[in-house]
């Protein structure tokens, strides 16, 4: 089952991919997560990324695509994938599907997790995380035991950078620029699938589950071939 989760910042797809690859045994992979690791490893990649990072800007395609292409090739993917933050761009979706094609095997769904941006904006402000062991809490849904530090070993918690406000509205314009057209892109393939996200973290894994039960009940690509 190879999964793409589409879906503005703050729509939960981070937190939803961890649970689903879990639940499913697949791969959970993250570009902002693998980013994130470049720029505190001071990598090549990563000091090229960060200023993009920084503003809410996306970083180049190409750049992307290079990491990509090296992540799939050393494998770890052969059950399958999601895809949490890629693909951003058409030229990414385009790049994506050559790619995987490659190695005979195809996207099976996309699931869209929708919000308002009015939510966006309530739980980004809210969002704090364990630089330690990265466990992320969210105000007032997840408090810590004890204010501002992390309830499994003390570490005070901080915030992500591109989680200040002003920031947090330009990956928001940055998204319905660049990354909403893949919701038409992945419609016309007949594998778009969309949950709303207000009713919390356990329903919409739920309902994820759901969404991806049936689409492997139809997997092969003819069921779902127009022609
Ligand atoms: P979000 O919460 O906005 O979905 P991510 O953790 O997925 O955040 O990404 C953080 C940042 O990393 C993005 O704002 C962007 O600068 C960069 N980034 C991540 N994935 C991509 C991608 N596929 N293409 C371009 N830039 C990306």
């Amino acid at each position: 089952m190879n999964l793409i989760f589409l879906g503005p910042p703050g729509s939960g797809k981070g937190t939803q991919a961890e649970r689903i690859s879990k639940l499913l045994g697949i791969a959970h992979l993250s570009t902002g997560d693998m980013l994130r690791e470049s720029v505190a490893r001071k990598t090549s990649l990563g000091q090229k990324a960060q200023e993009y990072m920084e503003t809410g800007e996306l970083v180049p395609d190409d750049l992307i695509l290079g990491m990509i292409e090296e992540k799939l090739c050393s494998g770890g993917w052969e059950h399958g994938f999601i895809l949490d933050g890629f693909p951003r761009t058409i030229r990414q979706a385009e790049a994506l599907k050559k790619m995987i094609a490659k190695n005979e095997k195809e996207i099976d769904k996309a699931i869209l997790l929708s919000v308002s941006d009015a939510e966006v904006m309530r739980r980004l402000s809210g969002r704090f995380y364990c630089p330690t062991c990265k466990i992320g809490y969210n105000y007032p849904m997840r408090l810590p035991r004890q204010k501002e530090h992390c309830d499994f070993d003390n570490t005070k918690l901080v915030r992500r950078p591109d989680d200040e406000i002003t920031v947090v509205r330009n990956r928001l314009e940055v998204y319905k620029r660049e990354t909403a057209p893949l919701i038409d892109f992945y419609r016309k393939e007949l594998i778009l699938s969309e949950i709303e996200t207000d009713d919390g973290p356990d329903k919409v894994t739920e309902q994820l589950l759901k969404e991806i039960g049936k689409a492997k009940k139809s997997d092969s690509y003819k069921d779902r071939c127009p022609n």
